[in-house]
């Protein structure tokens, strides 16, 4: 998955404008591959909460290269951040051999704990808290 953020960089880095040198601090290159890495952790890790991926990264990357480019930009950054969120989404255990992390169930319980079961990767919601993600959706869509 780091892989992934690795490749964006790389498609995008000839583009990018580079012209305060001469100042201290991380050049554009740094700051662009950064919000990359960024961008893919959260995805990986954070995905359900990480509501518009590519236009994320885009907006924190767009004023590093030039109005020319930024068609482009745009269209790698959703290239590899809507892989990265198909490949998530249909494998249950990826997250789990991308970052060591188990993932669990985005409901509480009725104790007031986490619930422990296993998510489905479609929502992060256990088989027996689904209906948490209908009324999400009835949510978002009001
Ligand atoms: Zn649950």
């Amino acid at each position: 998955m780091y892989q992934i953020s690795r490749s964006i960089y790389r498609e995008l880095e000839a583009e990018i404008v580079e012209d305060r040198q001469w100042i201290d601090g991380p050049s554009n290159h740094e700051k662009v591959l950064r919000a990359c890495e960024a961008a893919v952790h959260r995805l990986t890790t954070d995905r359900h909460y990480f509501a518009r991926p590519s236009r994320t990264l885009f907006n924190d990357i767009r004023a590093f290269f030039p109005m020319s480019s930024q068609l482009h930009v745009y269209r790698v950054v959703d290239r590899y951040l809507s892989f990265a969120s198909d490949y998530l989404a249909t494998r249950p255990t990826a997250v789990l051999e991308l970052t060591g992390v188990k993932q669990e169930c985005r409901a509480t319980t009725r104790k007031g704990t986490p619930c422990q079961r296993m998510p489905l990767p479609h929502n992060g919601y256990c088989p027996s808290h689904q209906h948490l993600a209908e009324t999400e959706e009835v949510a978002l869509a009001a």
